[in-house]
């Protein structure tokens, strides 16, 4: 009888799409996929590293996991991704329910690796670093639903100083650019029409003499799709030719992610993001001049060391005067092994914590007037499912990456639906269907 084989994912839209290749390789060997936890023989989890919370959360589960075990060990449990790339090995000798680790650039061994476990009861780690790995031959086997994330390039070599992402995924390397096209092709064939680009600094993508405007363009005229997105934009990369692509290619969403970090020249120098504040600014001056409906959200951090109650204003400002759609606002965790975490001057964590809430209650208020905003508009909707409050209503995502929520029968999931947008909640848009 094939095993069967359950995967968890925690953080980003990589780990998502790291988990659908996972599950491909697997599948092809003959593994059998659930979705149920407690039907697996093997349980993996792929866990994102970036901050110590969302490491302890993996650990936390794996133990309640191992809990199951019954006299044959099973289920055997693994862990993946940039954790187990981490700390697979500290992690393999401290909890006795795991039984593997593997991180991102050895997942072509993990079949092998699940029989020798299941028959030696054997226990190992695979962490070698592979700075050519980007699985471009493999097609993931993808989640439900009517999106598709294609990831087109994996690695980063930018080493902010707060971020594990280039130690444990390695240097950036790009996939072939027909290799792709023909993904997003097929997955538009395979009904996902909303498929959106994942890198970790998309804008740095190149493959031969093909930059990201290229592949953009060429993306962009895939018949099969219907929208196209990407994630995540560097601001010291982002060039005037993929702005005036965005511009001038109606399939792609007039939405985009660019991460300020933070308002403060200062800090942003000790981060080593390579702008600074004025920089940014002008690109938004350009994106919002090239597309002036263009949804623009952001990450920003709080705390990081030597932050203070000035250079935190900076950032109050650049929220209040940018007017993000949203920031996603986190304090600064420090991260074993990066350059930030032996700076001197860490900011206290009370201060961390104060700041934090301020930030998000400034957002707060703007992401609720830009809401506001739209109520009269008209917006289309590409449908995903059933509202999870109630089961009369639909919800979907509009262009600029907004849920909306409006009455509809579910034969309109996976359909493109115009709404005219009666009312906003927190980060929701509220609508009626129209002809
Ligand atoms: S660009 Fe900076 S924050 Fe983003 S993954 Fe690379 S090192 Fe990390």
């Amino acid at each position: 009888m094939n095993k069967k084989f359950f995967i968890r994912t925690y953080g980003c839209q990589m780990n998502v799409n790291d988990s659908e290749l996972v599950s491909a390789i697997l599948a092809d060997s003959g593994f059998e996929k659930v979705e149920n936890i407690e039907k697996a023989d093997i349980v993996l989890f792929n866990s994102c590293t970036v901050r110590q919370h969302a490491e302890d959360r993996v650990i936390g589960r794996i133990t309640q996991e191992g809990g199951r075990k019954d006299s044959d060990n099973l289920p055997v449990i693994g862990l993946l991704g940039c954790v187990a790339q981490r700390i697979g090995d500290k992690l393999l000798k401290n909890i006795d329910a795991l039984d593997f680790a593997v991180g991102t650039d050895q997942y072509r061994k993990l079949p092998a690796l699940i029989k020798e476990v299941l028959q030696k009861k054997k226990r190992a780690t695979l962490v070698e670093q592979d700075n050519k790995e980007v699985y471009g031959d493999i097609k993931p086997l993808r989640r439900q639903g009517p999106n598709a994330f294609v990831t087109i390039m994996r690695g980063c070599n930018n080493f902010c100083t707060y971020c594990v992402v280039p130690y444990v995924r390695g240097r950036e390397r790009s996939r072939e650019l027909d290799k792709i096209l023909e993904e997003i092709e097929i997955a538009g064939q395979n009904g996902f029409k909303d498929v959106t680009l994942l890198g970790q600094n998309v804008n740095s993508y190149h493959y031969k003499n093909q930059k990201f405007a290229d592949l953009l363009n060429k993306a962009a005229d895939i018949k099969t799709i219907k929208r196209l997105r990407f994630v995540t934009s560097h601001p010291k990369d982002l060039s005037c030719k993929v702005i005036d692509t965005m511009a001038s290619k109606k399939k792609i969403c007039k939405s985009i992610h660019l991460p300020l970090q933070s308002g403060s020249d200062k800090i942003l120098d000790k981060m080593n993001r390579k702008y600074d504040f004025s920089h940014y600014r002008k690109l938004i001056r350009k994106l919002r001049s090239a597309m002036p409906q263009i949804a623009i959200t952001t990450d920003v951090m709080v705390g990081f060391p030597g932050e203070t109650e000035s250079d935190f204003m900076y950032t109050q400002h650049a929220l209040d005067s940018i007017r993000f759609d949203y920031s996603f606002t986190f304090k600064y965790s420090p991260r074993k092994g990066t350059k930030a975490a032996n700076f001197k001057n860490q900011v206290e964590e009370d201060v961390r914590l104060q700041r934090l809430q301020k930030l998000i209650d400034l957002q707060n208020s703007i992401t609720h007037e830009k809401y506001k905003e739209k109520i009269g508009d008209v917006a289309t909707v590409y449908v995903e499912q059933v509202s999870k409050k109630d089961e009369n209503e639909l919800s979907g995502r509009t262009e600029d990456n907004k849920i909306a929520v409006f009455p509809g029968d579910k034969e309109l999931i996976g359909s493109f639906v115009n709404i005219k947008i009666t009312g906003a909640t927190g980060w929701t848009l509220l609508g009626k269907k129209i002809a």
